[in-house]
């Protein structure tokens, strides 16, 4: 890979970086493969690159397989060529509320509904892979809450209703939850979210209702044993105590803030979220939630602070570094094929 301070720094120098269609191949290529292209398909590493086609051709005997840099990527299967692609991604990753399919489209002269697939991608990737557990005994206390996002107030209680009507669920990895009606008559969705104070990082999920047992499974699926755990006041969390945990409690109606234990940084999370919602997105669909909670959960975790001065292009390139290997089509996007899904 070439020295970083090579790459652009600020959208403009990205759009003129990336205008050379070779260029961009070859930045893909170095953040995939930075020993050389290795074949998808054997796996094998003696590759040749065909420039006029800008494709690779693996040279083993028996595979000659034919692949582009978009293969096993975001981008596979996918006409909008990578300058497109990058630039999407730098914007995604460093605007501040969010970005909309609608705004995508014109900055990059395509289809709102390729803008539209682009931003669930590139939300796809955006998703942290596999985490360590927050929180430890020798670590710093972990903020947690839940919130409802989308719909009207008085749908709050209206998927619990179609649950328990046995209307279609669908097969999580997390169990069943029930099938989301979409479009205009979208209910509230839950989202329990978590954040690890030492590392100020946040952790969302989006949840089939707010109940105990599913509060503790995400709770204990996320969060070292022996943590400090600080939480509103829901009696859901009274069994924390005796699952191992050392939990407090803020009281929002009589003190705001006592000392050390408050969830003032996981209630900015969600300012951060309802405002990306409010202000950018026109509809979000309860389907898509857990995708823009990634989405801004990425920016949150990887914004500037005094200990960690990360820019827009590192920001960029971590993203750009999560591509490979993940891939979402247009069928599992829209909800026309069921594929169990990890919330
Ligand atoms: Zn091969």
């Amino acid at each position: 890979m070439k020295n970083e301070s090579e790459y652009p720094k600020t959208l403009l120098e990205a759009g003129r970086y990336f205008a050379d269609p070779d260029v961009c191949v070859e930045f893909v290529r170095s953040m995939r493969w930075p020993d050389g292209a290795k074949c998808p398909q054997c796996g094998g590493e003696k590759v040749s690159y065909l420039s006029t086609r800008r494709i690779f051709k693996c040279m083993a005997k028996d595979c000659h397989k034919q692949f582009s840099v978009k293969v096993g990527t975001i981008f596979e299967d996918s006409a909008v060529p990578l300058d497109k692609w990058l630039v999407a991604v730098w914007l995604v990753v460093n605007c501040k509320n969010g970005i909309s399919s609608y705004e995508i489209a014109r900055d990059l002269n395509v289809t709102q509904k390729s803008a539209w697939f682009m931003l669930h991608r590139i939300r796809f990737a955006l998703r942290e892979g596999d985490w360590g557990k927050l929180g430890g005994s020798e670590s710093g206390p972990v903020e947690i809450d839940e919130v409802y996002i989308g719909g009207e107030p008085k749908n709050r209680h209206r998927r619990d209703w179609r649950a328990r009507q046995n209307l279609p669920t669908v097969q999580t990895l997390d169990g069943l939850r029930p099938k989301w009606k979409t479009g205009r008559a979208s209910d509230k969705v839950p989202v329990f979210g978590m954040l690890d104070r030492e590392t100020r990082k946040v952790r969302t999920q989006v949840i089939p209702e707010v109940k105990r047992s599913v509060l503790m499974d995400a709770i204990l699926a996320n969060v070292e044993k022996r943590s400090t755990i600080y939480s509103d006041g829901l009696r859901d969390y009274i069994p924390l105590k005796a699952m191992d945990f050392i939990h407090d409690t803020v009281n929002h109606v009589t003190e705001y803030v006592r000392g050390e234990v408050h969830t003032n940084g996981i209630e900015n999370y969600w300012s951060l979220l309802k405002r990306g919602l409010k202000g950018t997105y026109i509809a979000v669909e309860p389907f898509h939630l857990h995708r823009y909670a990634d989405e801004q959960a990425f920016r949150f975790n990887n914004r500037a602070t005094k200990d960690n001065p990360l820019d827009d292009r590192d920001r960029f390139m971590l993203a750009v570094s999560q591509i490979s290997g993940k891939r979402l089509t247009y069928a599992e996007l829209t909800g026309k094929t069921e594929r169990p899904e990890v919330f």
